[in-house]
């Protein structure tokens, strides 16, 4: 039997692995750039962040949620890592659940998988941009900047179009779409949200741990706790991207809350402020030795102190304005930076039209779809790989007829 998979991303390699474990088949593995896994090795920040031990149990999104449970409990963290071991790749877990691979390295987890594909059933072609596909007689056939090629089972694994300068792009949709399927609208999520409050860009590149809440109208959207960075247009980081999925969507007046100190409580905050009374320093070194010095002079303007002023001549008033400022700092959110910057595509191919227990298609038997095409995204984590891992493996088995006892 003869198996395409279109898109060597992280979903494409693992369906092509687990589509080569039956000898017998013929599997081909088409990526339109010149290598295999572009996105991958830029993931985590060159780290590549490729699972998290709490995926099993929570952390999808998309029309119905509940598609990914099945599927990731079929082949799951666990059953995971037990697969990157046995292709070569030591990991390592941080507290979080956050997996990484020992080497801190993401070209690590490329590398096994590239390794692995090495095998003499998997023909794997780069530079080849599938452009259309048909559904013939007897399977499906796929044209595109190489030689047609004719199959008995397709698998598209293209990806979604968050990150387009990594390879991010629309083709996944397209081609499905072409065959019948429907598609959601699409937004960027785990991405930056733009800010109006011009403050922003002169604390660009400033990192700070924070308790961030999102408010629509005033009423809380979403909120947690980690780092944040400051852009040129607004806000980043880990924290924001946790909260970023569907905000500034659907009208009304968003806004970031944000606590530079979550563990201090404003009192123990107001006490220590008191005692630099003693010191004979300017306002503008109110915060030094608390927060980041640019953060720390930003804050205390914004509580409307003059930063020549001497600290001995700041009434409790004033230094409960800068205690407010640290504590509970709001800006206005404008909307989130686009699909570019994004990391990962909210919406996708209809699951409806799928099964979850295979990822064949319910409405063109034979097809098969895998990873951020389908209408599911993660959480921020490693949540979006490990969709991509299972989902993928469950489309490669289940395309190359392989009985596995995990599925
Ligand atoms: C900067 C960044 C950092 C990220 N960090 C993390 C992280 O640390 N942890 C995490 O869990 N997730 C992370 N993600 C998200 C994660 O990378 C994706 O969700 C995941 O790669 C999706 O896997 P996929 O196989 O569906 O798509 P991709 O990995 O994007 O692979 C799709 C492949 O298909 C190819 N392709 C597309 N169209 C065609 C065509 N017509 N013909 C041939 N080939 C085609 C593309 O070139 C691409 O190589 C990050 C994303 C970005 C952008």
């Amino acid at each position: 039997m003869t198996i395409v998979i279109i898109g060597g991303g992280a979903s494409g390699m693992a369906a092509a692995l687990a589509a080569s474990e039956n000898p017998e088949n013929d599997v081909i593995l088409l990526e339109r750039q010149a290598r295999l896994g572009r996105k991958l090795q830029a993931t985590g920040n060159g780290r590549c962040n490729l699972t998290n031990l709490h995926a099993a149990s929570r952390g999808y999104h998309g029309e119905d949620a509940s598609f990914a449970d099945f599927t990731i409990c079929a082949f799951d963290p666990e059953m995971t890592l037990a697969w990157f071991r046995s292709l070569g790749l030591f990991t390592v877990a941080e507290p979080s659940g956050r997996v990484y691979p020992y080497s801190d390295q993401a070209n690590s987890v490329v590398d096994v998988l590239r390794f692995a594909l090495e095998k003499p059933n998997v023909r794997v072609i780069t530079g080849y941009v599938a452009e259309k596909v048909k559904k013939t007689a007897d399977g499906f056939h796929i044209e595109g900047t190489g030689q047609p090629i004719s199959c008995d089972k397709l698998i598209i694994a293209c990806g979604g179009l968050a990150g387009s300068k990594l390879g991010g792009t629309m083709d996944g949709y397209k081609l499905l779409r072409s065959l019948g399927h429907k598609c959601t609208k699409l937004r960027p999520t785990l991405v930056q949200l733009k800010s109006s409050w011009c403050g922003c860009a002169s604390l660009k590149g400033v990192r700070a741990n924070c308790k961030a809440r999102i408010l629509r109208n005033g009423e809380t959207f979403a909120e947690s706790e980690g780092e944040l960075q400051f852009t040129e247009y607004g806000l980043s980081g880990p924290v924001i991207f946790e909260i970023s999925r569907d905000v500034c969507h659907g009208g009304g007046s968003w806004s970031c809350q944000m606590d530079f100190m979550p563990d201090v409580s404003e009192n123990d905050l107001f006490d220590a402020l008191s005692q630099r009374r003693k010191t004979a320093l300017q306002a503008s070194e109110l915060l030094t030795g608390i927060l980041h010095n640019r953060l720390g002079r930003v804050l205390t303007q914004n509580a409307g102190i003059s930063q020549q002023k001497l600290i001995t001549e700041l009434s409790d008033w004033e230094l409960l304005e800068v205690c407010r400022a640290v504590k509970d700092f709001e800006v206005t959110l404008t909307e989130p930076m686009g699909m570019d910057s994004a990391q990962v595509t909210a919406g996708g191919i209809l699951t409806a039209e799928f099964d979850n227990r295979t990822m064949e298609s319910r409405i063109r038997p034979g097809l098969y779809a895998c990873g951020e095409v389908l209408d599911i995204d993660g959480d921020c984590g490693g949540y979006n790989l490990q969709w991509a891992w299972s989902s993928g493996r469950l489309a490669g088995l289940h395309a190359g007829g392989i009985h596995d006892q995990n599925t």
